[in-house]
């Protein structure tokens, strides 16, 4: 029910790691599935839930080979993010949720372009909004362009879905003994090196006083427990 949601305005980063699910490589159908049907129960209890999407399940600029330009490199991977974020669109749908895809390199035959007032407004009509092709400029990555609209659009916390369970003091998948920390400082995740997620998108999270809440993706109803401000869910740094 509203009256117990901790959050107005949510930003959710889905890594297109996290989409691909079981499969090697694209968009496995079930995942998506599943998270469509938990951000549209949180979206109808009357949170407002934009969306950024990743693209690493198609492409990524940083691990292009050897003699693509970097800067075209991003932008290839910048147009994988906006498969992700049609195909999430269309989940959505399905569940019955309004959502419009604004897009920060205009592809105006398939989703608007990026207006921040006109995404407000889509928020505060209850539409999902999904942001496609990260910051629109190279040498970036869609954690810091969640961060940039994240500021942009006022939301009260970032919440970066993953594969693990949430911040742990060394890697769990080499060592069993990694212990989850619950809440940490932004200074921990810079200085400790802890790879939540790169240093842009951090600073800017710290600067705009937007907390972070780091959760497993894979866990059911867990989408819908943290964007309706389940403080046990996942490592929230702040
Ligand atoms: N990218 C970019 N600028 C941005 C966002 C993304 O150049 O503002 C490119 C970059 O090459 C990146 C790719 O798009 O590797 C896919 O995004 P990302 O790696 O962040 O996706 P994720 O790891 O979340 O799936």
């Amino acid at each position: 029910p509203p009256s117990k949601l901790q959050y107005r305005r949510v930003m959710l980063k889905l890594s297109g790691e996290a989409l691909q699910g079981g499969m090697g490589f694209g968009v496995d159908p079930k995942v998506l599935t599943a998270v469509a049907r938990e951000v549209g129960t949180a979206a109808k209890q009357g949170v407002e839930v934009a969306v950024v999407v990743g693209g690493g399940n198609y492409f990524r600029g940083a691990s292009a080979w050897d003699g693509l330009e970097r800067a075209t490199a991003d932008y290839v991977g910048m147009l994988a993010t906006c498969m992700n974020a049609l195909m999430l669109q269309s989940a959505l749908e399905k569940q019955g949720v309004a959502t419009r895809v604004q897009t920060a390199i205009e592809m105006k035959e398939i989703a608007e372009p990026y207006i921040r007032r006109r995404a407000i407004r889509h928020l505060e009509k209850g539409r999902v909004v999904i942001f496609g092709a990260g910051t629109g400029a190279p040498f970036f990555s869609t954690d810091t362009a969640a961060a940039l609209r994240g500021a942009e659009l006022d939301v009260d916390v970032f919440m970066k879905a993953t594969k693990v369970d949430g911040v742990f003091d060394c890697d769990p998948a080499k060592n069993p003994d990694a212990k989850m920390l619950k809440r940490l400082q932004y200074s921990d995740v810079m200085i400790q090196n802890l790879r939540v997620m790169d240093e842009t998108a951090i600073t800017l999270c710290k600067e705009n006083d937007i907390p972070v809440v780091v959760f497993n993706l894979y866990t059911p109803g867990n989408i819908m427990r943290a964007l309706c401000g389940d403080l046990n869910v996942g490592t929230t740094i702040c």
